[in-house]
């Protein structure tokens, strides 16, 4: 399972998140409550995106 990493728009509040493939990408926040998580790509998940681009 890939690590993905987001990073608030809002507040700056960055987390990382253990997630299955399947599992839609988190939107909300912990620390502000609003929808603006934005996905970043992280070295631990990276093998995965080169693993997906030939
Ligand atoms: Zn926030």
């Amino acid at each position: 399972m890939p690590i993905y990493e987001y990073q608030c728009g809002g507040c700056g509040h960055a987390l990382e998140s253990l997630q299955k493939l399947s599992d839609p990408p988190l939107t909300d926040c912990p620390e502000c409550g609003k929808p603006t998580l934005q996905k970043q790509i992280s070295a631990s998940g990276f093998w995965w995106l080169v693993w997906r681009w030939p």
